[in-house]
């Protein structure tokens, strides 16, 4: 398909985006950067994306109304989370151009038919996700291998940072497991893993793709925890084939916009490919600071349908997440010190306008770029202790 442009700068010249937290706030500032206005449906009220679109529509996601104007607001509309109704995509793409589309979108929300998609997808890409089982009842318990023991019982729905699942280590705990959790399930072997990487790539609707380095990630208490960018474990092998299943998944895929794959890397050297966000990512923060292209503006590029930006990272980079804990010291509730962060070379601060600080709430980030892997770590290492 030819691209068709939305150029910035006219009057017709507004994106949409369906959600109004971080990731739209970050998506607004790149798409004004580069001339466009903003509109955000969202329902909360002084949401992080909203203090800074130029249109808010305060309505539920699955509002026809709100649907309707947002359509009128903007001609291209995109979405800052995956767990949006589908069917909302769809009835805005009979008024405009919306990416990525449901039928995309539809299979990120889903655990068993994204596991479903990229097996499919194995055949050309070689890599291939964890050893699973689908379970929708009770009576799906007994079929069950043994040798999917000990394993991770996910909601196939909703599931986000850890939450959604439990780590079963015989029939026993997997049976409790799932009469605690009940409906659609999926059960993955627990795999040995050395190392967890993710992929952050982009498609144009001509079919133009490009993929980012090799992103590491470490969590704690299930949330994202720090990226480090390019991933320091990596082998030039690992990082190239990871780099095709994702190229191979977006394509066969025929997504538009920037879509982040993650994988897992085992103790053997063997990859694995785990789960895809059809969104810019927490992990691929870092490239608003250390690539020529972020990942935000790389979104409004494919949704206006201009040329896809460079994606050459010019600095290592560190990034470390702020949760709302680091307000509190113990029950007393204080403003971090900022200005001992910003101190650190090459500290770039991201904060996201959440007014009020809750323990495990993504409050903001902070990348270190510099010459090397070890200086920027080293920032980061020093932030970390600054922070408590
Ligand atoms: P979420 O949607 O919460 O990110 P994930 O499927 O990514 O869910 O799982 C969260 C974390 O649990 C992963 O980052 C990884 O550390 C661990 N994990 C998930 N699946 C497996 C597995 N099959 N084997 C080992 N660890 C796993
Ligand atoms: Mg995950």
């Amino acid at each position: 398909q030819p691209r068709q442009p939305l150029l910035p700068n006219t009057a017709a010249s507004r994106l949409g985006i369906l959600g109004g937290g971080q990731l739209g706030r970050m998506f607004a500032h790149a798409a004004q950067a580069m001339g466009y206005q903003v509109a955000v449906l969202e329902p909360e009220a002084a949401c992080p994306a909203a203090q800074v679109a130029e249109h808010h529509v305060q309505l539920a996601y699955d509002d026809e109304q709100g649907l309707a104007l947002l359509s009128r607001l903007a001609p291209r509309v995109t979405t800052e989370f995956e767990n949006v109704p589908a069917d909302s995509l769809k009835l805005l793409a009979t008024g405009g151009f919306v990416a990525p589309a449901a039928a995309c979108v539809s299979i990120a929300q889903d655990r068993l038919a994204e596991k479903h998609f990229f097996t499919r997808c194995g055949l050309h890409t070689g890599v291939y996700p964890a050893p699973h089982w689908g379970i929708a009842s009770e009576e799906d318990l007994k079929s069950v291998n043994d040798d999917l023991l000990p394993g991770i019982l996910k909601t196939t729905r909703m599931g986000y940072d850890g939450k959604g699942q439990v780590r079963v280590r015989n029939r026993e705990e997997l049976h409790t497991a799932y009469a605690l959790m009940q409906g659609h399930c999926v059960l993955e072997k627990m795999l040995p893993l050395a190392y967890e990487v993710s992929v952050l790539v982009a498609r144009g609707v001509d079919g133009e793709a490009v993929v980012y380095p090799i992103a590491e990630n470490v969590h704690r208490d299930g949330i994202l925890f720090t990226t480090l960018a390019p991933s320091p474990n990596v082998s030039p092998e690992v990082a190239r084939q990871a780099q095709k299943a994702a190229l191979d998944i977006i394509a066969e895929l025929g997504y538009v916009g920037v879509l982040c794959i993650e994988f897992f890397v085992l103790t053997d050297g063997s990859i694995v490919v785990n789960e895809m966000a059809p969104r810019p990512h927490n992990s691929g923060h870092y490239t608003m600071d250390a690539c020529d292209t972020s990942q935000f503006e790389q979104q409004v590029r494919a949704l206006a349908q201009l040329p896809l930006g460079s994606v050459r990272q010019h600095s290592a980079a560190a990034m470390l997440n702020i949760l709302g804990d680091v307000w509190f010291d113990g029950e007393r509730q204080r403003e971090p010190a900022w200005d001992r962060i910003l101190a650190i070379p090459g500290a770039h601060l991201h904060l996201y306008g959440k007014a009020e600080a809750r323990r495990a709430r993504k409050m903001g980030h902070v990348t270190f770029v510099a010459s090397s892997m070890e200086l920027a770590r080293a920032n980061l290492r020093s932030a970390c202790v600054i922070l408590g």
